[in-house]
């Protein structure tokens, strides 16, 4: 049995393919106030799952930690949080060290500035060497186009998901504002978006599309007529509809008519794609929270933008899941599909390694991207990457025990899936 692998991939450092890092900025107010909870990345929403409908009242968030922590701590979110204090601290994250991590915390951030944080996070105990990030690139954000609040290191993802789950005149108004272009009809709104898009390019360090609009509606994209879309503008532009506040029933009938233009404009970017060989990233599978509707977010609606778009690369998030072994079978069949586990880790670490090993024996391993730890704070970075990687870990080493890999085998194929597949995928090393 080949012993190395293991040590390999723990060793190896990891493209991630999607974070929401805070900026510099951001990053400064936490000095004062960041406690052991700022280490729960995902696990916070797994407290409430834990709390049940009528959660109990608890005096402080404290003493809510300390109940509910123990049913926790089990489930990839936990052990993720355990896993990076250990690799941050060497200290395990459970209630009597609470007031020890908190000093921890506070300590390692305040002697370093932002960039040296980030450095100390990220790339030297996260491993992490890239960071796809999305967070700075919308429009509404005042500091949209300052890559300098955040290390040389990180790409940046556009993300404008309010123009693609249209409800309101809002989003019109923003794009308006920072584009400086009087969206007054259908083909200036479009202009206006391209515009937006120019000035991300502008910084340099644009690397892709993010299209989220998973948490705002279901993923079957139509294909709107000109006519369609412009009707939808027109209601929109003149405020006369898709306001919250309508009648429920009128709200929804209105919801489906802005489709026309959510779809027109999310075609237009995906056009915009094609053309300039960008890559498209979707948020499939799972979402963050609770309560979402699963039923409008599985990769398989995503089918028809896939055949339509051909050229087009996406980069295709979270495994989908639970439908990842979908999600296989859509990347083995369609050549502009690029499966990523991104998130999945944390989610649900058992089905996500036998997802990999699945999609290996189904997949070209140089399409497979394994990792994204999708977190806000930086130091949640290292927490996610060692579960990723002991996840990748063990999936390699099951396909060289049943003498399907060899151990160098699995070392390629491990260096590709971790980094090397994002480097090309991204141009970026
Ligand atoms: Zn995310």
């Amino acid at each position: 049995m080949e012993t190395g692998i293991r040590d390999f991939i723990m060793a190896h450092p990891l493209f991630s393919h999607h974070d929401h890092h805070c900026t510099f900025e951001e990053f400064e107010k936490q000095r004062e106030i960041c406690t052991h909870r700022s280490l729960l990345g995902y696990a916070g929403a797994d407290l409430t799952t834990a709390a049940g409908p009528r959660p109990a009242r608890y005096a402080d968030e404290d003493a809510r930690m300390e109940a509910l922590w123990p049913y926790i701590r089990t489930t990839g979110y936990g052990r993720a949080v355990m896993s990076g204090c250990r690799a941050l601290f060497g200290i395990e994250y459970e209630p009597a060290n609470f007031a020890r991590i908190t000093e921890a915390l506070r300590a390692s951030v305040a002697g370093r500035t932002p960039a040296e944080a980030y450095d100390w996070f990220v790339r030297e105990k996260a491993g992490v060497r890239w960071v796809l990030l999305d967070w700075l690139f919308r429009i509404e954000k005042a500091e949209a186009l300052r890559v300098d609040l955040y290390p040389g290191y990180y790409r940046f993802a556009f993300r404008c998901d309010d123009l693609f789950a249209i409800e309101n005149a809002g989003p019109i108004e923003a794009i308006e504002r920072f584009t400086g272009i009087s969206a007054l009809n259908l083909d200036r709104l479009v202009a206006a978006l391209n515009a937006a898009i120019e000035k991300f390019k502008g910084t340099g360090r644009l690397a892709a599309f993010k299209v989220g609009i998973a948490y705002r509606r279901d993923l079957t994209v139509t294909d709107p007529t000109r006519h369609e879309a412009e009707r939808a503008f027109e209601r929109i532009r003149n405020g006369k509809a898709f306001y919250s506040g309508m009648q429920q029933n009128g709200a929804a009938v209105n919801r489906r008519e802005s489709r026309a233009l959510s779809d027109y404009l999310l075609r237009r970017l995906i056009e915009r794609a094609d053309d300039e060989d960008i890559p498209v990233q979707f948020h499939t599978g799972y979402l963050a929270g609770h309560w979402g509707s699963l039923a409008g977010t599985r990769a398989s609606l995503l089918i028809p933008l896939f055949d339509r778009y051909r050229r087009v690369r996406f980069d295709v998030f979270h495994g989908s899941w639970p439908w990842m072994s979908e999600l296989g079978a859509i990347a083995k069949n369609y050549p502009n599909v690029y499966p990523d586990l991104c998130w999945a880790w944390a989610m649900n670490p058992e089905e996500t390694e036998r997802a990999l090993c699945e999609w290996l024996d189904a997949i070209p391993f140089n399409k497979i991207f394994a990792f994204g730890a999708d977190t806000g704070f930086p130091w949640c970075e290292a927490g996610y990457a060692v579960q990723a990687r002991e996840g990748i870990a063990r999936a390699l080493e099951n396909k060289v025990r049943k003498g399907f890999f060899s151990g160098a085998t699995a070392r390629e194929v491990a260096s590709a899936i971790m980094i090397g597949n994002g480097e090309r995928f991204y141009g970026i090393a």
